[in-house]
């Protein structure tokens, strides 16, 4: 009995795992289609000062709306899109998508101080990164010192060595780079003194539990501390509630995005947020 229920469940794994890879070859033929017929848009999240809530950026973050108006959210796409090389052609579109669209902002005279743009683990090891940076800032003319590069931390912690000298690279360019999502890596805080960045953006799971966790307060702490020494900014992400933001408040947080002030927007809905336009 416990074989035949042995073989059923491996019978049932395979089939599960062959129904999962039918499904993402599906998501990354469509998503293939999807970039061609322009499926893809940016939305773009406003980032505020702790201090005085004046803005400090906005993150382009990637949506897919499909032709039947459903939309599917980054975490169930870009993953699959990092297995192929799907990753490197989207990854381009964000970039060169949200540079002029923020230079077109600037030109308005929307006074947005930065723009911070998400960077995949195989968009950033890519040969030709750099290059392309450089030459989508020449295109947009996006000042390189406006814009803001976000890789996540598991990025860096995989490839150290490597991921460093491509920082050095990208800082060459003038422009900043930020490490996304981090305290959720496995390494000690240490490592933080080697990395040319300038931004760390405290993970959301700190942020969920601040309120209640004195441990995950202390940790927060810790990262602020440590980031004040080693000259980084911290930007918290994922602040829904005012008590979470008292308590970044005091503990010397300098950014902060979230739903509590704004979610992530559609171009026209910024534009109605912001509406710093010349004085009329
Ligand atoms: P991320 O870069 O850490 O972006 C922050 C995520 O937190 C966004 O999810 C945002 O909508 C969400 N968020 C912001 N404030 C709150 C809040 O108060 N509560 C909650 N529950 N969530 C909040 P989103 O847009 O679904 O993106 C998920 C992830 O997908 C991003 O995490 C990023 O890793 C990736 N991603 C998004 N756009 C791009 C892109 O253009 N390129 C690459 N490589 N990755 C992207
Ligand atoms: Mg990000
Ligand atoms: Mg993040
Ligand atoms: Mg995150």
């Amino acid at each position: 009995m416990a074989k035949r229920g042995g073989q059923g469940s491996y019978v049932f794994f395979s089939q599960a795992m062959a129904e999962k890879e039918r499904s993402k070859l599906a998501i990354s033929n469509q998503l293939r289609d999807a970039l061609r017929n322009h499926e893809l848009l940016l939305h773009y999240q406003p980032q505020y000062r702790v201090d005085n809530g004046a803005l400090s950026g906005i993150e382009a973050l990637l949506r897919w709306q499909r032709s039947d108006g459903t939309m599917v959210p980054p975490g169930e796409f870009i993953p699959i899109a990092e297995e192929t090389s799907l990753i490197q052609d989207i990854g381009y579109w964000v970039m060169k998508t949200a540079c002029a669209q923020y230079s077109f902002w600037l030109n308005q005279g929307y006074k947005i101080p930065h723009l911070s743009v998400n960077v995949s683990a195989r968009q950033f090891h890519t040969a030709g990164f750099v290059q392309q940076v450089e030459y989508i800032l020449r295109d947009t003319g996006v000042p390189p010192s406006r814009l803001l590069l976000e890789i996540t931390e598991s990025v860096v912690l995989e490839n150290r060595l490597e991921s460093i000298a491509r920082m050095h690279q990208l800082k060459e360019l003038g422009i900043l780079l930020s490490i996304d999502d981090f305290g959720t890596g496995y390494s000690s805080l240490a490592y933080l003194r080697d990395l040319p960045a300038d931004e760390v953006k405290l993970d959301r799971s700190f942020i969920h539990t601040l309120v209640h966790s004195e441990q995950d307060r202390a940790i927060v702490k810790a990262i602020l501390d440590l980031a004040r020494v080693f000259r980084f900014t911290v930007t918290a992400e994922g602040v829904e509630e005012q008590e979470q933001l008292d308590i970044l408040k005091h503990l010397g947080c300098q950014h902060y995005q979230g739903f509590l002030t704004s979610r992530p927007l559609p171009v026209k809905a910024l534009e109605s947020l912001l509406t710093p336009l010349p004085a009329s």
